[in-house]
């Protein structure tokens, strides 16, 4: 037909695991609904395009999270609008022509961004290029619950926001009612969609078949208090009596090279797993039976759609600090710093309090918004039907970019 495939530009940085985890949730979902009718690109434009300081955008957040009290200056620093609009205004000048090329690059007929640092700078381009009418803007939010405010901009043709209480603050700050819809965080199809069985993939990852399992990670950085809850869940998963393991421990260190060497240079009474940056999640989590993690967004939502009760040990202060009560309050799992307190928690759920670690399981069930990802898609698609067929899209590279500042 007169259809032509329409190009579609996800706009992501690799800080952490969950920016990339979710483009490329979006990136399948519109594969599976709509097969070739779409061109998906992902990007971290910024790294590609421009130079400091957004390029180092990566860096400089892996140096934050790891000194607190920085990031959370960092990130309340810059919440009052004016000080992150001057502060985007001085980047987008400085950077303008780079970021304006290389989005162009893609001709994209719908921009998706799932980044807080995404909105600002694209969407002038957008206006310098005259292409409000022609090019769709959404923002898909990656943070459940107490997100950046650059994540909003009232330009944008979409806000898909997590929760309703991230939707209330996006109205709070002048987006429209019509402009967000809430469908939860996009999760990839491979998490949603897939039915495992538990003796299968206890074979498949070579683990004991029968002990229950505590899965321990701390994001795609493996942060938090890591070593020492392994520690502590060696000592308190050995019944000592008995002299047996009462459960067994898969610990995923992610990107954090350091952390898995040391780990697996120490000696184990208990049967233990330990794996640096894994590809298939769902698997892990499907062969495991309670998680401990910091509070990222992203492996909450994935321990939610597999049911597992969640014991959250840390979060980045800012925006992972509203999942905590996400999580507790709903009843799907508990909160302790302490690597202890975490471990005694553990061996309770596998032995004496078996009842209570169903009834969490339950609850995280009931919390999963399992068809995010597709609900999220079908919604750009309709966006994108009713601005009928985008074709011709008039690119021209002649920014007046300078004759504004
Ligand atoms: N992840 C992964 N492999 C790993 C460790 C983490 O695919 O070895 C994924 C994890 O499944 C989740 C994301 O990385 O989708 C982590 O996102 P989260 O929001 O929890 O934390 P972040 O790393 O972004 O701080």
């Amino acid at each position: 037909g007169a259809e032509r495939t329409k190009n579609v530009l996800i706009l992501m940085s690799d800080t952490g695991g969950g920016h990339r985890a979710s483009a490329e949730a979006i990136r399948d979902a519109f594969h599976l609904e709509f097969g070739d009718e779409y061109n998906i690109f992902v990007k971290d434009v910024w790294k590609e395009y421009t130079g400091w300081p957004l390029n180092s955008m990566e860096q400089q957040y892996k140096f934050m999270v790891k000194h607190v009290q920085l990031w959370s200056l960092a990130f309340h620093g810059t919440s009052p609008r004016w000080i992150h609009s001057a502060y985007l205004a001085a980047i987008a000048a400085f950077y303008a022509k780079e970021v304006e090329a290389g989005l162009m690059e893609y001709k994209p007929d719908i921009i998706i961004s799932v980044h807080p640092l995404m909105q600002h700078i694209p969407l002038w381009v957008i206006k310098w290029q005259g292409l409000q009418k022609k090019v769709i803007f959404v923002t898909v939010i990656t943070d459940l619950s107490t997100c950046h405010r650059t994540w909003f901009h009232p330009g944008v043709n979409r806000l898909y926001c997590p929760s309703e209480e991230v939707a209330k603050r996006a109205l709070f700050d002048g987006l429209e009612e019509s402009q967000t819809r809430v469908f939860g965080l996009p999760i990839r199809p491979s998490f949603c969609r897939a039915i495992f069985s538990k003796d299968d993939l206890r074979v498949e990852l070579e683990m004991d078949p029968t002990l229950p399992a505590v899965l321990l990670m701390g994001g795609g950085e493996g942060m938090g208090p890591v070593k020492k809850t392994a520690k502590a869940l060696g000592e308190a998963l050995f019944d000592k009596e008995m002299e047996k393991p009462i459960g067994q421990l898969v610990v995923i260190c992610g990107r954090n090279e350091e952390l898995a060497s040391t780990l697996q240079s120490l000696e184990w009474n208990i049967p233990v797993k330990i794996k640096g940056f894994q590809k298939q999640m769902e698997k892990w989590m499907a062969a495991c039976d309670c998680i401990i993690t910091k509070a990222g967004p992203g492996t909450i939502a994935e321990a939610l759609i597999r049911g597992l009760p969640i014991i959250l040990n840390d979060y980045i202060p800012g925006q992972e600090k509203g999942n905590v009560p996400y999580v507790v309050d709903n009843g799907a799992g508990v909160f302790t710093r302490s690597p202890k307190e975490t471990a005694r928690i553990v061996a309770e759920w596998f032995s004496t309090k078996t009842d209570e670690r169903k009834m969490m399981s339950e609850n995280a069930q009931k919390l999963a918004q399992t068809d995010a990802v597709f609900d999220i898609v079908k919604d750009i698609h309709e966006l994108a039907c009713q601005m009928g067929p985008l074709a011709n899209i008039p690119y021209a590279f002649t920014s007046s970019f300078s004759s504004l500042i």
